[in-house]
């Protein structure tokens, strides 16, 4: 009964909820048994809030007998990640900083997850403040794949993709900032989203990178994702990057046919050693569904996003330019947590610097330190114009190429990561290693464009694969279209995980 209950869509669930074929309250008891006997050998939660839930599904179970209308998500589960606040639940962004934080107002994705009936299960594990590509930074434990639990499921939003990936939530929320959202996804076998920046709400999403922070749903499919999205995506006066303009209506334009759209491949993606042959020849396969619906594909140019490399070291423009910029809005972010109003306080300093200095010291991960110190450094006076001016150019540059390709094409068609999942403790010694994850989703959050990541092929062992499509600014349409209609082709969103716990 609860795997069958688990397995269902979004959609499903919501029209089984809302027809009275299944109560909030069995849906909600279905999903913490799965949560029981699956989380122990994944470690995807960091709260988890059953009591408060099945409350919450009692209420909803109510306002349906009642006869109200009920909301978009109705009777859904979703899984948050632990940097969006949620009222009264503990919100720690992976860090010993916020271990006890519980924010006394909740973000605004999560308030429109509320109004929209849809049932939050907890808070998903991360890597700190959302930095990383592993979840492995996170100050609490780490998160397994659930194709593999010898291997990450990607980062910085692992918690949510795998939650999904393992049938413990149909839709989750993370957050996207260089790929946070989209490789994950693509590392646990699931479709993730980085909405237009200024399309989602950043109001009570802890800041990382402010400028190119935004919210990212999780789900199985684009008729979810599309739900989810659209729940979300709505005007938001407390977040003014926030756009004014009221979100297209997902699901109508769903069935859209892609008959002549124009996908580009750029040549710097698609001729570099970066990115592995089993990714290579999974994205040759999903170009021919493409074609096979009709869809034209032409070789374009994103110079200032290619990939070099030299000797073995791979080196990216965009890579550089994003740790250059995302340090430096860091280092003044994180400077609220200093342990007066926010965050982690020592016990017994001498003095008030000590006090800060202890405080920060004890709280804050390597990784967060690593990028508190490069901040002020690219930031200061006698590196600023070789640093940060260069990095805030070269952003220009990569968001001009890719405004360029949208003149002549629909949508970029690319690979998520350069390959499947890496296993646990592969990458943790060599940070520049562990960045590199991020060569193919970092220009999209420079330039500000919506992208999404759709499973489209398993590696010889059986890893998921992961395809990227960029669309331009506020066409988050295109996108969910055109994996739908990948999906009606193809089954590599409907397989699961074959975990046994
Ligand atoms: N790998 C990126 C980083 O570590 C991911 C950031 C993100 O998207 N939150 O900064």
């Amino acid at each position: 009964m609860c795997d069958s209950i688990c397995e269902k869509t979004a959609s499903a669930l919501r029209n089984a909820f809302v027809r009275g074929d299944l109560s909030a309250r069995s849906i909600t008891e279905a999903f913490f048994s799965r949560i029981e006997q699956v989380e122990p050998s994944i470690g995807t939660f960091i709260t988890l809030t059953e009591e408060a839930t099945l409350r919450r599904a009692d209420v909803l179970d109510k306002k349906r007998a009642s006869g109200a209308p009920m909301g978009t998500l109705a009777g859904v589960p979703v899984a948050v990640k632990d940097n969006l606040c949620t009222r009264g639940v503990k919100t720690t962004c992976a860090s010993r900083a916020l271990k006890d934080f519980i924010p006394p107002y909740s973000a605004h994705a999560v308030d429109r997850l509320i109004e929209e009936d849809a049932l939050i299960i907890g808070k998903t594990n991360m890597d700190e403040f959302a930095m990383g590509s592993s979840t492995e930074n996170s100050a609490f434990k780490i998160t397994r794949n659930p194709w593999d639990t010898g291997r990450v499921p990607g980062g910085s939003s692992g918690g949510s993709a795998a939650a999904v990936a393992a049938r413990m939530a149909p839709l989750a929320l993370g957050s996207d900032t260089a790929g946070s959202v989209r490789q994950p996804a693509a590392l646990c076998g699931v479709m993730g989203l980085k909405p237009t920046y200024g399309r989602v709400s950043r109001y009570g999403l802890v800041a990382f990178a402010s400028s190119m922070d935004q919210v990212g749903p999780f789900a199985r499919n684009a008729e979810d994702m599309a739900m989810l999205l659209g729940a979300i995506a709505a005007p938001d006066r407390r977040d003014s990057t926030c756009t004014n303009h009221a979100a297209p209506d997902y699901l109508e334009t769903l069935e859209r046919p892609l008959n002549g759209l124009k996908f580009g491949m750029p040549k710097e993606y698609f001729t570099t050693d970066g990115l592995s042959p089993v990714a290579a020849e999974a994205l040759d396969g999903a170009r021919k569904v493409f074609e096979g619906l009709g869809g034209q594909f032409k070789e374009i140019s994103i110079p200032h996003s290619r990939i070099d490399v030299e000797d073995g070291r791979i080196s990216s423009f965009a890579v550089a330019c994003y740790y250059i910029l995302c340090t430096a809005e860091a280092a003044s972010n994180l400077a609220r947590f200093d342990g007066v109003r926010y965050g982690h306080r020592t016990h017994g300093a001498a003095d008030v610097l000590e006090m800060y200095s202890k405080s920060r010291s004890e709280g804050f991960g390597d990784e967060v330190k690593r990028r508190i110190m490069l901040g002020p450094h690219v930031l200061s006076s006698g590196y600023y114009e070789a640093y940060y001016l260069k990095a805030a150019r070269v952003r220009r540059l990569i968001a001009e190429d890719l405004e360029r390709a949208f003149d002549e094409v629909d949508l970029v068609f690319a690979p998520t990561t350069p390959s499947p999942a890496f296993k646990i403790g592969e990458k943790t010694a060599d940070p520049l290693e562990m960045y590199l994850n991020d060569i193919f989703t970092s220009s999209c959050n420079l330039a500000g464009n919506c992208a999404i990541s759709i499973p489209c092929g398993r590696s010889p062992e059986g890893l998921p694969l992961g395809l990227q499509l960029m669309g331009p600014r506020w066409e988050e349409q295109r996108l969910l279209s055109v994996s739908h209609a990948y999906q009606q082709q193809t089954r590599w969103h409907d397989a699961a995980p074959h975990h046994s716990p």
